[in-house]
């Protein structure tokens, strides 16, 4: 980290409302958005509900982590909008480009071949080099040196109700490490090594497994196969010591050496839910029932008639994915012996 300074911008901001109410932030915990210069106008609406719904209270930081630097637009706009202080970061080269280890032409070849199989992101580069990133790197990024835990926001996303708890302090005075709203399956071709990667890890480093792990959240067949299940990791409020420690970290140069975010696509949704599901304890990990949230193209709305009454939710339980069949949300309460909350098969078509 000699140049470290070369990656930051911070705004302290200075206007904290006076007549807010006083306030004692506990937790040393961040937003974190990666974000192109364009996705500007994307984030504005995420923004102001994070403020309006739950920030204008706690007052939290933001980080804001982008391939190349940020405009003066950005910086003014998404600042004048934020209570907390606001951190802008350039991502350093090696974060965000194709490793030396990797056969460019066979990761050509692969990218052709999904692209031509209508594999959605298949052919795109970029979005390999996101996916890599949000897996193994935006946790060592020196902005988010200083935090204990992050909720991730991505452009365009919507929530839903307000959170009327400091949600930071609930994940740590409830040993909580993983958080998430909707969880969904995967598609097979993005991630066809995957799993059998991930055996030949655990084989080879088994003390890493959690003792009363989540195993059989994502394998309906004691660990033989994938059935795809993850968390959508467009949201997630987690723990960084998750992935600074030591099993995550072995665990991800091992699949980063193996290639498959190049030769295949994998994503930091299946690869952060494997890790979450297999190297913590299952009590480790909430779901977040009471926050109403979308991303295209779906929604978690609070089924439960008090909670959406009580957070002034604005959004239909008839759009709640939860508890439908392409989600996996209904084996994870089952798997946990979680009670669901009441009327949710009405939902669960
Ligand atoms: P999807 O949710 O899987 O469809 O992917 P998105 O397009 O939403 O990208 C995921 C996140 O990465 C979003 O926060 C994007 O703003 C960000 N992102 C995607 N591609 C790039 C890129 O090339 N550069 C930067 N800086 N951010 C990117
Ligand atoms: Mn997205």
């Amino acid at each position: 980290n000699d140049n470290s300074e070369n990656y930051k911008f911070v705004r302290i901001n200075e206007n904290l409302n006076p007549n807010n109410k006083p306030y004692e932030k506990k937790v040393k915990a961040t937003f974190v958005t990666l974000a192109r210069n364009s996705d500007l106008h994307g984030l504005l609406e995420p923004i102001k509900a994070i403020e309006d719904r739950f920030n204008k209270n706690f007052h939290y930081d933001w980080v804001f982590l982008n391939d190349v630097e940020f405009d003066e637009d950005f910086k003014r706009i998404t600042s004048s909008l934020i209570s907390g202080n606001t951190k802008y970061g350039v991502i350093p080269k090696e974060h965000w480009s194709v490793p030396s280890w990797i056969d460019e032409e066979k990761a050509t070849n692969a990218r052709k071949k999904m692209e031509e199989d209508g594999v959605i992101y298949g052919g795109s580069l970029p979005y390999r080099h996101m996916c890599r990133f949000e897996s193994g790197f935006f946790y060592r990024h020196p902005l988010l040196d200083e935090y204990e835990y992050y909720w991730r926001i991505e452009p365009d996303v919507k929530f839903h109700c307000d959170i009327n708890y400091d949600i930071f302090q609930f994940m740590k005075d409830n040993n909580k490490k993983y958080g998430f709203t909707i969880s969904i399956h995967e598609y097979e071709a993005t991630i066809k090594t995957l799993w059998n990667t991930t055996l030949e890890f655990i084989d080879k480093n088994p003390e890493f497994l959690a003792k009363d792990n989540m195993l059989d959240f994502i394998s309906d067949d004691d660990g033989t196969s994938y059935n795809n299940c993850h968390f959508w990791s467009n949201f997630e409020i987690a723990s960084l010591d998750l992935w600074r420690g030591e099993a995550y970290s072995k665990y991800f140069d091992y699949l980063d050496k193996k290639g498959g975010f190049f030769y295949e696509r994998w994503g930091d949704a299946p690869v952060h839910s494997i890790a979450a599901a297999l190297f913590l304890n299952r009590d480790e990990i909430h779901h977040f029932y009471d926050v109403g949230y979308y991303h295209g193209p779906f929604h978690a709305c609070p089924v439960d008639d008090q909670i959406r009454f009580e957070n002034r939710c604005a959004c239909s339980p008839n759009q709640d994915f939860t508890w439908q069949g392409f989600s996996c949300t209904t084996k994870y309460y089952n798997v946990n012996r979680l009670q669901k909350p009441h009327g949710w098969q009405k939902y669960a078509n």
